[in-house]
């Protein structure tokens, strides 16, 4: 059996460091403000803006929920976002996604003023994290993913990470991250994804697998090599009679069959998605700190 790498444990040690910081911030006369936008009523979305919306109030941020009908127009949206960029209160904005289909997300992203675009997702902090950047936003969950490599003591400088998935969210921006020059950097990475050919016999080479493509626990043994470290981003809804809910939530990854044979593992749920918010908090405190706002 592997050892467990725990998410909501490691994010309360971020949260740990973001209170001290938040705490020397207020004492200058700042206090980080989050602005997070949804435009219609998804209910998934809706539960994911409500935890982002509280957690900022444990930490005394100040947090601005706008809630815009579903035939919000993208004219009206664009409003709001720029409304925000000028807003000295406000450092970090996103907008929930996805949006109704009738926005143009990618217009939307492009409109947040890069310094406050603390899901990393503007063009320009893209560009920052592929040149190696430093003062750019890195998305959440793959910013979530090093952290929890780093703090599970995972040696990533060197060795073999394979990512399976290139989404722009997770995959994509995560293989820049590790294969960055410096600390939490310095990996060989391998990107897989729909049409990668030999995809088992890759995974079975890498030192640390990552799984992020949304398929219930597509990862089995066989794609594993034993002792590599294993981190599974995907969130999946499998249908369960047996639960209240009817349903039940796993990851990317066979826990059961996997756990046997990787060194470390996060679980599902428990381990990338309470860093993902985790991070969300820890940019927008940088937001603060980087900014001339008060
Ligand atoms: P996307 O659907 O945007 O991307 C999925 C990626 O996986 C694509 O690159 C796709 O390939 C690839 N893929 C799909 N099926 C296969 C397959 N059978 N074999 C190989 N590659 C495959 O998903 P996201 O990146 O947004 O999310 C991935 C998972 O992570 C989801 O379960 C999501 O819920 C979860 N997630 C969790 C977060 C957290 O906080 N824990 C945050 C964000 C996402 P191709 O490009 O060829 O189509």
């Amino acid at each position: 059996m592997s050892h467990l790498i725990e998410g909501r444990a490691i994010a309360e040690k971020v949260y740990a460091e973001l209170r001290g910081e938040i705490a020397e911030l207020k004492k200058s006369g700042r206090t980080p403000g989050l602005a997070v936008v949804l435009v219609g009523d998804n209910p998934a979305s809706r539960a994911y803006v409500r935890s982002k919306d509280k957690m900022c109030r444990d930490l005394g941020l100040h947090s601005l929920k706008l809630e815009l009908p579903a035939d919000t127009i993208q004219d009206e949206l664009l409003a709001r976002v720029r409304d925000l960029n000028n807003d000295r209160a406000i450092h970090g904005i996103l907008v929930q996604s996805p949006p109704p289909k009738h926005i143009d997300e990618a217009a939307i992203i492009r409109a947040i003023d890069p310094a406050k675009d603390v899901d990393g997702f503007h063009p320009v902090n893209i560009a920052k994290l592929t040149l190696g950047d430093d003062s750019g936003f890195v998305p959440c969950t793959p910013l979530g993913c090093q952290r929890l490599l780093i703090e599970s003591g995972t040696e990533i400088a060197g060795a073999h990470v394979v990512v399976l998935g290139r989404s722009m969210i997770v995959g994509k921006p995560l293989a820049l991250l590790l294969m960055r020059k410096g600390k939490g950097g310095d990996a060989t990475v391998t990107v897989v994804h729909s049409r990668s050919q030999r995809l088992a016999e890759i995974t079975r080479s890498a030192d640390i697998l990552i799984a992020a493509i949304g398929q219930p626990e597509f990862v089995r043994a066989e794609h594993v090599r034993d002792g590599a470290v294993v981190i599974d981003v995907g969130i999946n809804r499998v249908d369960d009679p047996t639960m209240e809910r009817g349903y039940q939530l796993v990851g990317d990854v066979a826990f059961a069959e996997v756990s046997e044979k990787a060194s470390a593992i996060t679980p599902v749920p428990g381990g990338v998605g309470p860093m993902t918010i985790a991070m969300l908090m820890a940019n927008t405190v940088r937001a603060c700190r980087q900014s001339t706002a008060s």
